[in-house]
């Protein structure tokens, strides 16, 4: 198991989880290394708790108030480059990557590149830069361990047999809190109707894409690109009481499923102590409470984000990075009020058709592809024109 953690996006909603199953480890695993972008004051009590000696800091402008607030000796890092020079020198075995959106990137290749395995709670990573992280990977000899619930699942359920003998994956969904609205009524939903998450508690980003299943179809690219498997062997399956969270059947018909409370502690520990297993924090499942699970293929009128996922994962390149691009300036801007939520699926549609694939794109390329997808959608927005 892994022992010495560098926590990025500690203040976030995973880094506080993984604190958590940190507390119920200790003493085998210690924290050397935290990162968060601006709760400076919660970042700073969180190394006088845990003892850290190494931190980072992505927003420059509170520096004083992080350095007065650390003990004395607290190796402090700044900026976007800082997250990487904390990579780099803090000595971790294990990397847990939960920097919502693209942010995280540069530090997981900086964590990657040096060999540190790699809790993956960042899907935008994989959906942006599979084609570059997998090979990277590969060659330092780093693992790369998801973190998001249902890749956790398919990570274990893939150890009850071989690669080649894998027929499909059944990716899970809540189906968010929108699961039995009609279309109409989606398109009008508002900021706290979208945060209403009916079984996970999670960031705000994370549980918006929940309700358009923009993040199912993020989680397809994710799927593609870190069990190496063609898009049409990935299948998605409403299961509103998020007990199943993901299942795999092989060429011999058996399906291996994991289940468990709806819980990130659980997969969080899983990529810490992995491949050993320890008691974790999460509640039991109470089958006399349970009695009966549902599934139901999703509704493509309700969600057209979901045919997005297939999509950018079909023609791959710099797809992923445009999706995922033009997905959160569009939820920004839902979350600012500029935009009805119907919108946001439609904005990324567009940016994905307008989009010139590039099919081995470079890291610069993939950057530039992301950038560029961000500014049409704020620029579609501001001209109102579509
Ligand atoms: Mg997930």
């Amino acid at each position: 198991m892994h022992t010495r953690l560098v926590i990025l996006g500690s203040t976030g909603s995973i880094g506080r989880s993984a604190l958590e199953v940190v507390t119920a480890l200790r003493p085998r695993v210690r924290v050397v290394g935290l990162a968060a972008r601006q709760h400076w004051r919660r970042l700073a009590a969180q190394v006088r708790a845990f003892g850290v000696p190494a931190v980072a800091l992505a927003d420059q402008t509170h520096e004083r108030e992080l350095r007065e607030a650390c003990p004395r000796g607290t190796r402090i890092y700044l900026g976007q480059q800082g997250l990487v020079d904390l990579v780099r020198q803090a000595d971790a075995d294990l990397v847990l990557a939960g920097i919502v959106g693209v942010a995280g990137l540069p530090a997981i290749l900086a964590a990657v590149e040096r060999g540190s395995d790699v809790g993956l709670a960042n899907k935008e990573s994989l959906v942006v830069a599979g084609t570059i992280l997998l090979p990277l990977a590969r060659q330092r000899g780093a693992r790369l361990i998801p973190v998001d619930s249902e890749h956790s699942a398919i990570f274990q359920a893939l150890q009850a047999g071989r690669p080649q003998e894998v027929r499909r994956i059944y990716l899970t969904a809540s189906g968010g809190p929108f699961r039995t609205w009609s279309p109409q009524r989606i398109a009008q939903a508002s900021i706290q109707e979208a945060l209403a998450h009916p079984t996970w508690s999670m960031g705000p980003k994370v549980t918006i894409d929940s309700a358009t299943m923009m993040n199912k179809a993020l989680e397809i690219i994710e799927a593609h690109h870190l069990f190496q498997v063609a898009p049409e062997q990935i299948e998605v399956l409403i299961h509103p009481e998020s007990i199943v969270h993901s299942m795999v059947e092989f060429c011999d018909g058996s399906i291996i499923a994991q289940l468990g409370m709806p819980d990130m502690r659980t997969p969080i520990q899983y990529a810490i102590t992995y491949p050993e297993r320890l008691p974790g924090l999460a509640r039991p499942l109470s089958w006399s409470a349970i009695r009966t699970l549902h599934f139901e293929p999703p509704d493509p009128q309700r969600f057209p984000s979901l045919q997005l996922g297939y999509e950018a994962a079909r023609r791959g390149g710099t797809c992923g990075a445009v999706l995922n691009a033009a997905n959160e300036a569009a939820v920004e801007c839902f979350r600012s009020g500029e935009i009805p939520f119907g919108r946001i699926a439609e904005l990324a549609a567009q940016a994905l058709r307008r989009h010139q694939t590039i099919p081995e794109p470079t890291l610069e390329e993939l950057m530039e592809a992301d950038a560029s997808a961000r500014r049409e959608v704020r620029e579609c927005i501001r001209v109102g024109t579509c």
